[in-house]
């Protein structure tokens, strides 16, 4: 079974943790994978999260379509 863990999508192009780049959403991706569930490229130096924090405060706010996949995966 794949591992999984969220990944940091932010408003800037090429936008990472330096900075303080405001957050735009975040998506789940398979352990060390930088393509979200959901199609969408993510950078490498993104801020991650465990996959334990979905469904948190955290990890909001999240993307709809990882969200609707990753329940699917798991399901
Ligand atoms: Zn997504």
């Amino acid at each position: 079974m794949p591992v999984y863990e969220m990944r940091a999508e932010y408003d800037t192009e090429d936008g990472g943790p330096a900075g303080g780049s405001p957050l735009k959403a975040w998506h789940m991706v398979e352990d060390d994978a930088a393509t979200a569930l959901c199609g969408r490229e993510l950078s490498a130096a993104a801020a991650v999260q465990p996959e334990d924090a979905w469904g948190t405060p955290a990890a909001q706010p999240f993307c709809h379509s990882c969200g609707a996949l990753y329940l699917r995966h798991t399901a």
